[in-house]
């Protein structure tokens, strides 16, 4: 989601005459795009804002922070470091040509953050960066209020674009060689436009002749509709991936978390998907060490994903977000206990994807060619309708290409294989 934004505010920019330079010595102002979900984030990206301080001693450049840290934080940003210029939040995007205007002298700190719940930049093409995969925003905001989360808070009310626009980017988008497309919401399965719903979104993205692969991010369990996993079945360009955020494998726990749906109406869901779609993979993300989980509640969530088998899981220690209600509860868990609990679904998971990938071993996939390979340069990388990445001997001229490709070895989480 922030690559994508970061394409938005860098056609915002590009259109009032600035340019986006290569090397960061170049630039006259740095802007970071930055992410609250967790702590972890937020401690990250400023060690990386006050490491690019120094460039001011070299010359008069200007420093903002943009996104969800800008706009959690606000003014609070120029006191954990009193050298940014200005910080500008999730919805005042447009603002940014005129801030860093070099005629605006008097730049003292600004910070734009006002709460916008109509923005959705409908009139901005995003300035697509990569050349054969787009991220295509189909809504803003989220209305779910997870009780960890800081989304809500910081990127305010769901709304959905209008479709005509969506249709129009993805079609722009294919015409300029990008045969893989992404469609971005924090929820996408309630995308909603007039009496548009996502299920009627995917069969329409499907028709547009230039796009060859269609992936959506992300799913909630409780809005994937049987209509959507029909669609995703029927669509030739939709892929056989879908990422469904799980958190939690206890009921009581989901239903603190807020999250709408019990851990037997996940696993249906996965059932279902896996009967329309046998050669789905699915991702999750699992949260450990949520307020006042026990160690029962734990083994739970590990059974359950030991039962149904990810292919891949992005897991995370609990991280209390000011301002959210989990943050509230009184039963915080222990540090040491978060982190011993996030390891041990580390663990799982990594037996459970190299499993999965070795059952892929002797099949044929289709590979959408994207790169060199980082290890060698006599070998491409590309990934399989299930977002699997592939590796295998080859040269540069099949870049955007599509090739089938015989699997022989998983290494890790990497298929490796040879064109036939
Ligand atoms: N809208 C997406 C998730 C966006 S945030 C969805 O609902 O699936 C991405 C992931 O970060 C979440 O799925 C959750 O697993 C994790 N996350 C969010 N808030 C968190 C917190 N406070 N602590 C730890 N992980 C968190
Ligand atoms: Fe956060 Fe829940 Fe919204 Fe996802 S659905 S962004 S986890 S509040």
């Amino acid at each position: 989601m922030n690559v994508a934004d970061s394409e938005l505010v860098a056609s915002i920019l590009n259109t009032k005459g600035n340019q986006i330079v290569n090397k960061i010595a170049d630039a006259d102002v740095i802007l970071f795009n930055t992410c609250s979900v967790r702590q972890h984030a937020e401690d990250r990206v400023l060690g990386r804002i006050s490491n690019e301080m120094s460039r001011k001693k070299e010359k008069d450049v200007k420093i903002g922070v943009i996104g969800c840290m800008a706009q959690r934080l606000g003014k609070k940003l120029n006191k954990l470091n009193s050298k940014i210029d200005f910080v500008v939040g999730v919805d005042q995007y447009k603002q940014l040509p005129q801030i860093i205007n070099p005629r605006n002298d008097n730049l003292d700190f600004e910070s734009k953050t006002a709460v916008n719940d109509d923005e959705i930049y409908e009139d901005i093409y995003p300035l697509h960066t990569g050349e054969l995969n787009a991220f295509v925003t189909i809504m803003r905001g989220c209305n779910n209020f997870c009780s960890y989360c800081i989304v809500p808070y910081t990127r305010g009310r769901e709304r959905s674009r209008p479709i005509d626009d969506i249709l129009k980017e993805i079609k722009k988008t294919g015409e300029r060689g990008f045969k893989d497309i992404t469609l971005l919401g924090q929820n996408v399965n309630s995308y909603q436009y007039n009496n548009i719903n996502f299920a009627e979104l995917l069969r329409q993205v499907n028709k547009i002749e230039t796009i060859e692969r269609i992936r959506f991010v992300t799913s909630h369990p409780k809005d994937l509709s049987d209509e959507v996993i029909q669609v995703m079945a029927e669509s030739d360009k939709v892929c056989e991936h879908l990422h469904l955020a799980l958190q939690s494998g206890d009921n009581a726990i989901l239903k603190r978390m807020n999250r709408g749906y019990t851990a037997e109406h996940f696993l249906n869901i996965t059932k279902k998907l896996r009967k329309a779609m046998p050669e789905i993979a699915i991702t999750t993300d699992v949260i450990a060490g949520f307020p006042g989980e026990t160690n029962s509640q734990f083994q739970k969530t590990y059974d359950l994903m030991k039962n149904i088998e990810f292919d891949y899981a992005f897991t995370f220690k609990y991280s209390p977000r000011k301002g959210t209600k989990a943050a509230e509860f009184k039963d915080q868990i222990d540090e040491k206990i978060r982190l011993e609990r996030l390891q041990k679904l580390i663990k799982l998971q990594e037996e459970i994807t190299l499993k999965k990938y070795r059952e892929q071993i002797g099949k044929t996939k289709e590979i959408y060619v994207e790169q060199v390979s980082k290890k060698s340069d006599a070998e491409m990388a590309g990934k399989s309708r299930d977002f699997k990445i592939t590796v295998f001997p080859g040269d540069k001229s099949l870049i955007g290409k599509f090739v089938k490709v015989k699997i022989t070895d998983a290494v890790g989480w990497t298929l490796k294989g040879k064109i036939i």
